[in-house]
């Protein structure tokens, strides 16, 4: 089959799997080329392992430190007819490469929400690995469903309290336009929160432990995007911003009640990349070429690798991390100062459609967008044959 990418709306549907194995590649060497520091952890759980910030923290933990990684993902398979999903081909090459330097990985795909999906990972750590004593909560879904009463919920993508006009960009019509965006209603804040809050990643930590299976001592990171003005009204003060605050609540709680345990849990906040997360919020794709326009310039420009190397390194894993005074690690300091803000915002006044393109990185941010799916690096040959049946 010849794979050429099939982009639909802030989507793209199908996947590369040399384009994506290339992509796992240049992760492994960027962390080959940069130690790693800190307590290096020996089993390591990565909820939301294959594509994104938990893609990078599996690289990071297996590549940097060489511990034994667990990962939990839902990713499609391929068929004769369709791509398996980037996720899918990722998991496959980080199988292959961590096979081939001799790691330990293994990978399960099904729904991390599920009791079930609790219980078999609790199954394979007491199989192959005892404990774990790093737990990385990286997943994004724009749906649960409560394992104990059977409900789903749903996310919405809204603002709190009042509606919100701003300026957007729709990268589907290469269109720079102005949007409103009506607020959330107090169902939507609850739901919002029951997807992407913390009462999963607690669900996860107690299964764990009443297993036997959660080593003392062992640390633990969710992640969150705090942001700035600019993204406020749409994500940190909106129906996200709801439910990355219950991520606080829930570090709070684990780390009261798993302190005779000495388990640490944190709340991670990472910088604002284009992953299959991010391309879906509104005004996400313009924020983001126009940050990266400006990081680029201040050469403090960094992807999911070297935004979880530095992460791990500086302040997981380190034996006194610096905390904001919500005891969060923070990541985001090079996006969030006011003076790289501030150029941001400048430039977010000026951007219309005319100019769009000049002011804003958005070629830097379509090219990343495109090697999420495994396309658009130079060296794989994009109009060869490729067999889409990969698996690990
Ligand atoms: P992503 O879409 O790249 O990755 C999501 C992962 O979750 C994938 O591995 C996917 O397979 C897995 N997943 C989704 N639903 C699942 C389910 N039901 N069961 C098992 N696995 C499931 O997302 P991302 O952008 O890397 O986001 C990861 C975390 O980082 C999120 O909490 C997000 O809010 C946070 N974050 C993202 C950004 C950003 O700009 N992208 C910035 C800061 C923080």
């Amino acid at each position: 089959m010849v794979i050429q990418p099939k982009i639909r709306g802030f989507i793209c549907t199908n996947a590369h799997p040399l384009g994506c194995a290339a992509n796992v590649q240049q992760q492994i060497d960027y962390v080959k080329g940069h130690p790693v520091q800190g307590q290096a952890p020996k089993n390591v759980l990565v909820l939301g392992c294959s594509t994104g910030y938990g893609l990078a923290s599996r690289i990071v933990s297996a590549f940097g430190y060489g511990a034994k990684t667990l990962g939990v993902c839902f990713e499609k398979e391929p068929s004769d007819r369709k791509t398996a999903t980037a996720g899918w081909y990722n998991t496959a090459a980080f199988h292959d490469k961590a096979k081939a330097a001799g790691l330990y990985a293994r990978t399960l795909n099904g729904d991390a929400f599920s009791n079930e999906m609790k219980a078999e990972v609790i199954e394979a750590i007491k199989q192959d690995l005892g404990q774990v004593d790093l737990v990385i909560y990286s997943l994004a879904s724009p749906r649960r469903t409560d394992p104990n009463t059977g409900e789903t919920y749903k996310s919405t993508l809204k603002p709190v309290g009042k509606a919100y006009t701003t300026k957007t960009y729709d990268t589907d019509k290469d269109l720079v336009h102005e949007v409103t965006l009506e607020p959330a209603n107090e169902e939507e804040i609850q739901n919002t929160v029951k997807v992407m809050g913390g009462e999963d990643w607690e669900m996860w930590i107690d299964a764990l432990d009443k297993a036997g299976v959660l080593a003392d001592g062992a640390k633990t990171t969710a992640y969150t995007y705090i942001g700035k003005e600019l993204t406020w009204p749409i994500y940190g003060h909106a129906t996200i911003g709801k439910a990355k605050e219950d991520l606080d609540r829930a570090a709070a709680a684990i780390n009261s009640e798993f302190a005779g345990k000495h388990v640490k849990a944190y709340v991670s906040s990472l910088k604002a990349l284009v992953t299959q997360a991010s391309s879906a919020i509104p005004v996400m794709p313009l924020y983001i070429s126009l940050i990266y326009k400006v990081m680029k310039e201040e050469g403090t420009h960094e992807g999911c690798i070297e935004q979880i190397h530095g992460l791990f390194s500086e302040k997981l894993l380190a034996e006194n991390p610096q905390m904001d005074e919500m005891k969060r690690l923070r990541m985001d300091g090079k996006e969030t100062n006011d003076a790289t803000q501030a150029k941001i915002k400048a430039l977010w006044e000026q951007v219309t459609q005319d100019n769009f393109h000049d002011l804003s990185d958005y070629k830097g941010y379509h090219q990343e967008f495109l090697h999420l799916f495994g396309f658009g690096f130079d060296n794989v040959d994009y109009g060869a044959d490729v067999d889409p049946m990969v698996n690990w």
